[in-house]
């Protein structure tokens, strides 16, 4: 009997032995659950496999087997590559591939493309709230420029603004090549609502004409975005984790909201509360399925 309990004891010691219970090694779990997830986030570079599939929301989610748009097409460069936020769900990946084609197609040569996601999706370090769920994507209003841009100048071109704020109008740079592109974007069947500066939209209400005008209701009026369009398309129907935003209003936005936005253009000024990842989302703020992608 004496025997057994020591070797009851030895296995026991043996187990803690292989377990090193120091302080930090039992609060680990926990306190990373409660630091920003931007930055565990940022750290992953690489989709995880399998089925890609969206989980939460725009600004609280993130996405696993992402795919990556190709930073090199003849109809399309991605700006700024080194960030590494080329990545989204399939469907919007095929989105951007499509819109640059039909660009190219409409004799504009192609888009240059911003952020899309990170290779799992979740909170950035900088930049954006949203772009989190790999639905997002940046597309820059001044086309393809007619020569390569070289990789130096990948990561230092900075497109030009399309708005005078002090004027709230667009600028002389806005003109065809723009509406067009917005409406391809807007008319392409899977993207849900885009984002543009108040002046773009109002140029965009005055300058459609008067056929079809339907894919106006998707554009929409916000602060920034004065020289890119932010692109975003629905839920993937497969992705039952995925929650969609209210759809967007009826009619093509171009009376009574557009001119509350112009009659108070108070999104001229930056915000108010800039993005702060010290005080962001923290991992056990996200969704179970998010906080497993970057464990
Ligand atoms: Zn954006």
């Amino acid at each position: 009997m004496p025997r057994l309990t020591s070797l009851r004891l030895t296995a026991a010691l043996a187990i803690f032995a292989a377990v090193p219970l120091t302080p930090a090694a039992v609060a680990a779990p926990s306190a990373a659950l409660k630091k920003p997830a931007a930055a565990q986030f940022a750290a992953v570079l690489t989709a995880s496999t399998g089925k890609p599939m969206v989980h939460g929301t725009y600004t609280n989610g993130c996405i696993a087997g992402a795919s990556q748009l190709a930073a090199d097409s003849p109809h399309w460069q991605v700006l700024k590559p080194s960030r590494n936020r080329a990545w989204g769900h399939p469907a919007l990946v095929r989105m951007v591939e499509d819109v640059a084609r039909q660009v190219a197609a409409d004799g504009h040569r192609g888009v240059l493309v911003g952020d899309l996601a990170q290779a799992r999706g979740g909170p950035m370090p900088y930049g954006h709230n949203s772009h989190q769920t790999g639905l997002d994507a940046d597309i820059w209003l001044t086309p393809l420029p007619e020569r390569r841009l070289t990789p130096d100048e990948l990561e230092s071109f900075a497109p030009p603004s399309m708005v005078d704020l002090e004027a709230v109008t667009v600028t002389p740079a806005f003109g065809a090549a723009q509406i067009a592109m917005l409406a391809r974007a807007a008319r392409h069947p899977d993207v849900e609502r885009i984002f543009v500066s108040p002046p773009i939209k109002q140029a965009l209400c005055e300058q459609a004409g008067d056929g079809d005008r339907a894919w106006l209701r998707k554009v929409r009026p916000w602060r920034g975005h004065t020289s890119h369009m932010h692109v975003r398309i629905a839920c993937p129907a497969d992705s039952d984790a995925c929650k969609d935003q209210d759809p967007v209003p009826e009619g093509d936005g171009c009376g009574p909201e557009l001119a509350s936005w112009l009659a108070d253009p108070s999104w001229r000024t930056p915000g108010k509360r800039p993005y702060v990842p010290e005080k962001g989302l923290k991992l056990n703020a996200m969704p179970a399925a998010c906080r497993k992608l970057v464990k």
